[in-house]
């Protein structure tokens, strides 16, 4: 080892995330939405540190930041995202790029090292204008029809006219290049508070869990809240609700160890307070990394359904909206962190899965794919006080950059 090379740098790493933070502050957190003022701030400051890491920035066509090495040898990307949620947390997207900044910083310049890290920063995680947009862009997985009609969530703006205004348009979109990267490493805070929780500081992400959505609905006989005799209703409100608290009593039984469930939305029709519901629609979510017991879980819901309509003399149609697709993280990235975390975080690492979807879960669909999480204060985050302890950020800062140094030397 070279002691002149190698080193992390944890003030600097604190340094980078704290000048990020004054991009688009607020309160203790950040307001850094997609392609806003603070944003592009931001994207321009990333590019204009990568040449310190001997990498030749530049800025796509969809926003994506990206720094590139003409150093021999194999070539590790990693990153993360720089915009926020509205009103959001500042490490959410810039712990992963300030570490991957890092490890470039430290392994490039590196002559004992052979290869070298190059550098994302993938636009719109946060999903402004659409989902994952920048990533989904590198592995090939977004039209030009796609970006015309994405339009900013909060203010409707159309995305092909903020890219005019961040003078974007008409540059091209940098897509993967096949077989130049071993893989994509990505860290970020857990948002949870498994680790927390289990006094640990480093989790290496087994896999990413998939998302399927469900839209139910309960067909009734909308009528009288007044006149209309309790047993000659036929409540298509009360039969969602019955539904709910069946299946809190009976998907414990049928789930996997880390499933979760959410009814997200209920709507009523007409939705006032002196006519019974004729109609009754539930947008429910299950989210898992394993297939098989979703598939179990979705016969579950669609047996219970039918039985709460039945009692509750409405019919019940079950649609699945969105089918999940888990990502897998690959075993030798895996064992990287968990070697990496050995040497810098001994005894202090768990294997995990996320709960949160990630710009990883794409690049796993091209490449090797790994992920390493650090502790989130009280599990929160989406929020500005969402934050992580100094330590806790250098440990992790130093145990990425060391799974980056032993997957370019494997
Ligand atoms: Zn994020």
């Amino acid at each position: 080892m070279n002691d002149r090379y190698s080193k992390v740098d944890g003030a600097r790493v604190l340094a980078d995330l704290d000048t990020l933070r004054t991009f688009g502050a607020y309160k203790t957190g950040v307001h850094r939405p997609t392609f806003s003022e603070p944003h592009l701030r931001s994207l321009q400051w990333l590019a204009e540190r990568l040449p310190q890491a001997g990498l030749a920035a530049e800025i796509d066509g969809i926003g994506n930041v990206l720094g590139t090495s003409a150093k021999a040898g194999p070539k590790l990307l990693a990153g993360s995202h720089l915009e926020s949620q509205n009103f959001a947390g500042w490490l959410d997207g810039p712990l992963g790029v300030v570490y991957a900044l890092e490890a470039a910083r430290v392994i490039n310049l590196d002559p004992t090292i052979k290869g070298a890290v190059e550098v994302a920063s993938w636009c719109d995680e946060e999903g402004h204008f659409g989902h994952f947009l920048g990533s989904r862009s590198f592995v090939g997985d977004v039209t030009e029809e796609d970006i015309d009609a994405a339009r900013d969530r909060t203010d409707g703006r159309l995305m092909r006219e903020a890219l005019v205004t961040a003078g974007l348009a008409g540059r091209r979109r940098v897509t993967a290049e096949p077989g130049r990267h071993i893989g994509y490493l990505e860290a970020h805070i857990e948002q949870g508070r498994t680790l927390e929780g289990a006094n640990l500081s480093i989790g290496i992400v087994t896999s990413i869990v998939g998302i399927w959505q469900y839209r139910i609905t309960f067909a009734g006989e909308q009528n009288h809240a007044g006149t209309t005799r309790m047993e000659d209703r036929k409540d298509a409100g009360l039969a969602a609700a019955r539904l709910c608290v069946a299946i809190d009593h009976r998907f414990p039984g049928s789930c996997g160890p880390r499933t979760v469930w959410t009814t997200g939305r209920i709507t009523l029709d007409p939705g006032a307070p002196s006519i019974i519901p004729g109609r009754a629609d539930m947008l429910f979510q299950i989210r898992d990394d394993n297939s098989e017991a979703v598939e179990r879980l979705e016969t579950l819901l669609r047996e219970i359904a039918t039985e709460v309509a039945a009692a509750s003399g409405c019919g019940v149609e079950v649609s699945r909206i969105r089918t999940g697709k888990p990502a897998m993280m690959d075993e030798t990235f895996q064992r990287a962190i968990e070697d990496a975390a050995s040497i810098f975080a001994a005894g202090q690492s768990v294997r995990m899965p996320s709960g949160a979807g990630h710009d990883a879960q794409l690049l796993a669909t091209i490449m090797p794919a790994g992920m390493l999480f650090v502790p989130s204060i009280g599990g929160i985050s989406h929020h500005w006080t969402e934050n992580t302890g100094d330590a806790d950020i250098v440990a992790g800062a130093e145990v990425f950059v060391e799974a980056c140094r032993q997957l370019l030397r494997r």
